[in-house]
């Protein structure tokens, strides 16, 4: 990224060679990330600020671009607040919406989405792989629903939040069917504030920034060409370790749960173990505040997540775990522990080394015991 920042500044739309050469950059980032998403396409990739903005691109933008095609938009119950929230936004503008449950397991069942759809829907939304718990969605049998639904002739697209899949696991636009893709660049490694949007050919979105012709009108506004080169060739890295992500990550996950699980009363793991990225444990302590946990190991120089980013602070139990089927008091005390390819054997055995007593500690300080 550093000479995108410094030698090699150019504004990637403008004509001269600075910006040519900027503009060479761009475009050698977007073949990066078509294909690690296995898109025909380069210009099927849209550049955006990162995940937030592509869902909302996607999902606004196709709904006010279609508005004759219907109103009904199918979810699901875990969805990112990134989509949840803009599905909420478009109900007050007229959408009528479908939240399909996940079950105890944490996965959509097929036959609710099949039995969801009706002549208005305009778009299905289910992430491919959930941010706080890891399952992996049934996104290649959505696409096939509506492959076939499309035969009858009904309008109906199918997009994906696939920010937590993409460089977990191998994600393939063609097979997957998928109208529309989110990822982001700083959850594979890359830089923050930069991610973008497979927007299939033929798809039409309202754009939702206007003002410029960049991104073929799509997305208007000068490009972060350091920040694309950057997303471009982490896309390139993501996509030659995806065996290792699959092997070493998952054993060293599995091996943190297992632990957890032998050395632990009362701690359960939330979703399903097999249908998950490699990469992701949540599991609940019964009679322990997420929050406190969190805290105590961070004192410890561990750092673990209770519920997603995006809404900590709000000290709810997360509305993930909730939506398992599991009461307030193992939503209150689930903890997601995430893995990076640097993670390394010594961490977990430091991990799994202070946190019984961490556990017990804590749960001792609780008035019920
Ligand atoms: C992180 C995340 C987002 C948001 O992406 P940003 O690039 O941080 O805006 C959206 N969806 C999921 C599933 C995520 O994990």
């Amino acid at each position: 990224m550093m000479p995108y920042l410094t030698s090699e500044f150019g504004n990637s739309s403008s004509i001269h060679t600075f910006g040519q050469k900027a503009k060479m950059a761009v475009d050698r980032a977007r073949h990066q990330v078509a294909a690690l998403l296995n898109a025909t396409r380069p210009n099927e990739i849209v550049f955006t600020s990162g995940g937030t903005e592509s869902n909302n691109l996607a999902i606004r933008g196709l709904f006010q671009a279609n508005t004759k095609h219907g109103n009904h938009i199918i979810l699901s119950a875990i969805e990112h607040p990134a989509v949840e929230s803009v599905c909420e936004d478009l109900q007050k503008r007229g959408a009528e919406l479908t939240v399909l449950p996940v079950y105890e397991n944490g996965i959509v069942r097929i036959e609710d989405v099949r039995n969801a759809i009706r002549d208005d829907t305009l778009l299905i939304t289910v992430m491919a792989a959930n941010n706080e718990i890891g399952t992996l969605q049934p996104i290649a049998a959505i696409g096939q629903l509506v492959r076939e639904i499309r035969l009858t002739g009904k309008k109906i697209w199918f997009h994906t939040d696939a920010v937590q899949a993409v460089g977990k696991v191998p994600i393939n636009v063609e097979e997957i069917g998928c109208d529309l893709l989110s990822f982001s660049a700083h959850k594979i490694n890359g830089p923050k504030g930069v991610g973008g949007l497979y927007i299939r050919r033929g798809v039409r979105l309202h754009p939702q920034n206007i003002g410029g012709r960049q991104e073929r009108g799509t997305r208007a506004g000068t490009e972060n060409v350091a920040g694309i080169v950057g997303l471009g060739f982490a896309a390139e890295l993501a996509g030659s370790k995806l065996t290792e992500l699959a092997t070493r990550v998952r054993s060293i996950r599995d091996r943190i749960e297992n632990g957890i699980l032998e050395a632990i009363p009362d701690a359960i793991t939330n979703g399903d173990r097999r249908e998950r990225v490699p990469n992701i444990a949540n599991i609940s302590f019964r009679l322990v505040e997420g929050e406190a946990l969190l805290i105590a190991l961070d004192m410890q120089g561990i750092a673990v997540s209770t519920g997603s980013a995006c809404s900590s602070g709000s000290l709810e139990p997360s509305p993930v775990i909730r939506a398992l089927g599991y009461g307030d008091d193992l939503a209150r005390g689930a903890i997601r522990f995430s893995l990076g390819r640097q993670n390394t054997a010594d961490e977990i055995d430091k991990l799994l080394a202070v946190l019984p007593d961490t556990v017990a500690k804590l749960r001792s300080l609780q008035p019920q015991n």
